[in-house]
């Protein structure tokens, strides 16, 4: 299990699931999955996409970020499914969770922001609020596709006022800040954790894969707006690089974590071996 060490806040990998797609499945021109980054591609040039949650403990206030696909959906393609497991060995249970922050409402994010109990569809964390962004909620609520979280995962927690609007830079807690990254879609925020002078950030889906660190412009096929998507890119992968900061990439394999640095005219990434902190 993949923990880092932020100044006074401990953050957790709550992984999902590790699965190997086409990179021309998620990428526009195909790149190829480099050679210098093994752990992030498999053998047959499959670029290894994680599903995965960051569970923040911000004393007292516990903050996930992002829930993962719904229960079913891993199930029903014969896939296994971690997530209770791995939340599990975090120490916490679903009723530990104070907020759930939704970067975005597409299915691999927000999917498990409900369950499903006795024929209805109640919050997987109880007593958590769910932070959304207003401009996210109202795309959400105008597109169709397969990318797009089920009505189930969103509805219930509004109608229930449990989905509480926030804006972009939205402050969660002392240590815990919501950060403007729109473009993957028009309301979509990132995180930056700040602690004793330590910093980290978990992207959300302004970045899907470290191959994009070295090349920045490479957009993913469901960013909604490309060019937008690329100059949040560009600007967030600076400012974690500027910052000396901590990178959770919420879609990259293990080590999930490491930094960004300044190389020649660009950035290069550089994985952190797990369990080191971040101090
Ligand atoms: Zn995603």
């Amino acid at each position: 299990m993949q923990h880092w060490t932020v100044g006074d806040v401990d953050i957790h990998a709550v992984l999902q699931a590790v699965i190997p797609i086409p990179p021309a499945r998620l990428f526009a021109g195909a790149p190829q999955c480099y050679a210098e980054l093994p752990d992030y591609c498999d053998r047959s040039g499959n670029i290894l996409m994680a599903i995965q949650s960051y569970l923040i403990e911000s004393r007292p206030v516990r903050v996930l970020v992002d829930t993962c696909f719904a229960e079913s959906f891993l199930r029903s393609r014969n896939m296994p499914d971690r997530f209770d497991d791995s939340l599990a060995a975090t120490g916490f249970t679903p009723e530990d969770v104070s907020v759930v922050v939704c970067t975005h409402l597409h299915r691999d994010h927000a999917g498990r922001n409900t369950v499903e109990h006795a024929g209805d569809w109640v919050p997987t964390f109880p007593h958590a609020e769910y932070l959304v962004t207003a401009a996210e909620y109202a795309h959400w609520s105008e597109i169709t596709g397969e990318d797009r979280a089920a009505p189930e995962c969103v509805e219930p927690l509004a109608r229930n006022g449990r989905l509480r609007f926030v804006a972009p830079d939205h402050h969660v807690t002392e240590s815990v800040q919501l950060v403007p990254t729109a473009g993957h879609t028009p309301g979509h925020v990132s995180v930056r954790v700040e602690s004793a002078g330590a910093v980290a950030y978990i992207s959300g889906d302004v970045v899907h894969h470290p191959l994009q660190i070295g090349a920045p412009e490479i957009s993913a096929l469901p960013d909604a707006d490309v060019p937008a998507a690329r100059a949040s890119r560009h600007a967030l992968l600076r400012r974690v690089a500027d910052e000396r900061a901590l990178l959770l990439g919420s879609h990259f394999a293990a080590p999930s974590g490491g930094y960004v640095n300044s190389a020649g005219a660009g950035l290069a990434w550089q994985p952190l071996v797990e369990r080191e902190g971040a101090r």
